[in-house]
């Protein structure tokens, strides 16, 4: 999503395109049959990058440079077997197009293993070398997903005179009773919804719990004016896009309803009221002991071989320790529990923390008559929604069809995205010259991330710490909304904020848009520290430039995580479930 040339998606294929690709895929499938490291990297740029989604590797593995993409690629050939590499005819056409700034050859391609077919990417430089190979499996020979021809015949259930029919079938699958499913999800938002609908597909009995009332409470449930940040093209969830009538920008409800909907057009089995409440692992028996509490209150262990933990980056609040902040007597509370701001019309309010939550919860405050006061405490990024923030999804609003344009967006390593995002909040900067100039000129903090990625990578990095504007910049700047910065403020008093200068800014209510605790917080308390420890850190940047412990075996067997925006949750969730569907039927080990 980040890499991407806008105007280059609009180029023709030529006929050499495509040869230039076929060869260069004819002498990859010889090299690798040959199991001739040497070759395999002659094929390569020496700065080139390799990317294996499952397919190669049954992990999600990056590697850079020539020799060491030849060597891991030789390696795991002697397990898979890849072969029949070539364009795939039912995708875009190779292209040639600018890639970062770069002129290439990009070509959607097609192969095969002794376990699954695949699809990749490849970015073939002007010197026939390749530059960026992306490879994904894409299904798994003998347990092909029940779509399109595939589709289930309804045998089991239709016109089934005197026994079950669907109907039945439903409520039994669901109620697991005498019975524990293969896999529990906890959390039913997109992440949830999105591996239990894969899941599916592959044969693997999923149940999600959460411990909110009802599907899509995990959107209806926030502020009263959110609706999606990017657009619609970017947001379907999988099998079933969203229809033509709905609008770019979805509300919130309309997303929480649409997930009502997609929970039983897909069949999946949830379990709404129903909260996670503590767990441990079973070596010997190879399954987790996980205990859900319903919403009568009791509770039931469940012995599920895997536990996909899609209970959100956002889970348990964070409240900073401020000094006097035990002396304020007006309402204090976490963004996390604002609904609207009706109540605060003509009241004073102080809103602490300038990311997404921050300014929104300002924004809807002051949009009810609420004099309020946002208080910054470090610096952060803001960007406009259009024209800058829909940059990045720019691609899926261009045309090629949505499978396609989640194979390009995944083509691209740590050092590439960083690149990439680099371009792009360059031009960001410049098309929202006017809001930054505003916004700086009262004080506010602002900058694009120590190495000028932007939100983009604040997001992957952190989780927040920006914020993109939907007219609270503009507020701001106006002065309709006070600016505070945190260091001016001496301390909190029964009145407010007392600052350094011996002013108060009195205020009736405080929000604490503060953020949230990480995931790996959220393990510590559901399923001990031993267990935290060992998976360490969950989101964020790993190592080797992936997202820490997202959507992969992790270092606790059966344990895995989903999280993000839609997009990725769209993506991820097919390799995830690819993933765990190897796993059980026994073709990768526990690690
Ligand atoms: C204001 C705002 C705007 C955003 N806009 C966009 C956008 O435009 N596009 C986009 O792609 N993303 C957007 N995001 C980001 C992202 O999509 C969301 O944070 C998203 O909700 C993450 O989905 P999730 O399924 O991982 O987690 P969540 O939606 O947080 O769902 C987690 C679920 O787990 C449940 N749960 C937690 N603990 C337990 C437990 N112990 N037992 C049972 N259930 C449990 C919760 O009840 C919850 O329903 C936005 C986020 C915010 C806050």
């Amino acid at each position: 999503m980040n890499d991407v040339d806008l105007a280059a998606l609009k180029e023709r294929p030529t006929a050499s395109d495509h040869a230039r690709v076929s060869q260069w895929l004819d002498r990859f499938e010889k090299a690798l049959h040959a199991g001739d490291t040497q070759s395999a990297s002659s094929l390569f740029q020496a700065d080139s990058h390799w990317r294996d989604l499952v397919a190669f590797t049954w992990h999600i593995t990056p590697v850079l440079g020539a020799d060491k993409i030849a060597s891991a690629l030789v390696a795991a050939q002697k397990k898979i077997n890849a072969r029949g590499f070539s364009i795939d005819p039912n995708r875009t056409p190779p292209r040639r197009v600018k890639r970062l700034g770069i002129d290439v050859n990009e070509a959607l391609f097609e192969f095969e293993t002794d376990f699954g077919r695949g699809n990749g990417v490849l970015r073939l430089g002007m010197d026939n070398a390749a530059w960026v190979l992306l490879t994904t499996l894409e299904e798994l020979k003998g347990f092909e997903e029940h779509i399109g021809v595939r589709r289930p015949t309804g045998d089991a259930y239709s016109r089934n005179f005197g026994g079950e029919n669907w109907l039945d079938q439903r409520i039994k699958s669901q109620a697991y009773e005498g019975c524990d499913p293969t896999v529990l999800v906890v959390g039913g938002g997109q992440a949830g919804l999105g591996i239990a609908a894969r899941l599916g597909q592959l044969d693997i009995d999923t149940l999600i719990i959460d411990r909110l009332p009802r599907i899509g409470d995990c959107w209806r449930l926030r502020y009263h004016s959110l609706a999606l940040h990017n657009e619609i093209h970017a947001n379907h969830l999988p099998y079933l896009p969203f229809p033509p009538t709905m609008p770019k920008y979805i509300p919130k409800d309309m997303l929480a309803n649409w997930f009502e909907f997609y929970a039983d057009a897909m069949s999946i089995n949830f379990w709404t009221g129903t909260e996670f409440v503590r767990g441990d692992y079973d070596d010997d028996a190879k399954c987790w002991n996980a205990t859900v509490r319903r919403p009568d209150g009791s509770e039931r262990t469940m012995r599920p071989r895997h536990v996909v933990f899609a209970n959100g980056v956002s889970g348990i609040p964070k409240v900073p320790d401020l000094p006097g902040l035990d002396d304020f007597k007006g309402e204090v509370i976490h963004s996390h529990s604002f609904t609207d701001g009706s109540a605060w019309k003509g009241k004073k309010a102080l809103v602490l923390g300038t990311g997404n939550s921050g300014h929104d919860v300002a924004q809807d405050l002051h949009s009810h008559g609420t004099d309020t006061t946002i208080i910054q405490r470090g610096s952060g990024t803001v960007v406009s929604i259009d024209p800058s923030a829909k940059l990045n999804y720019a691609m899926y609003e261009e045309g090629p069809p949505l499978d396609d344009c989640d194979l390009v967006a995944s083509a691209a390593t740590y050092p590439l995205i960083v690149k990439g995002y680099q371009i792009a909040v360059k031009h960001m900067v410049n098309l929202d010259k006017e809001i930054i100039e505003g916004l700086k000129s009262v004080g506010f903090k602002y900058d694009v991330g120590h190495d000028g990625t932007g939100h983009q990578m604040k997001y992957r990095r952190r989780g927040g710490g920006y914020y993109l504007d939907a007219g609270c910049s503009g507020l701001i700047i106006d002065g309709d909304i006070g600016l505070l910065q945190f260091d001016t403020i001496d301390r909190f008093t029964a009145d407010g904020a007392l600052l350094k200068d011996g002013t108060t800014v009195p205020a009736d209510l405080f929000v604490l848009a503060t953020g949230y605790y990480a995931q790996q917080e959220l393990v510590r308390r559901l399923l001990g520290d031993e267990i935290a420890e060992k998976i360490g850190e969950i989101w964020g940047i790993d190592e080797d430039g992936e997202m820490a412990n997202m959507w992969k075996r992790t270092a606790q067997e059966g344990l895995w995580f989903i999280a993000g925006s839609l997009a990725q949750c769209r993506i991820y969730s097919k390799y995830l479930a690819l993933q765990i569907k190897a796993m059980e039927e026994g073709f990768i080990g526990e690690r």
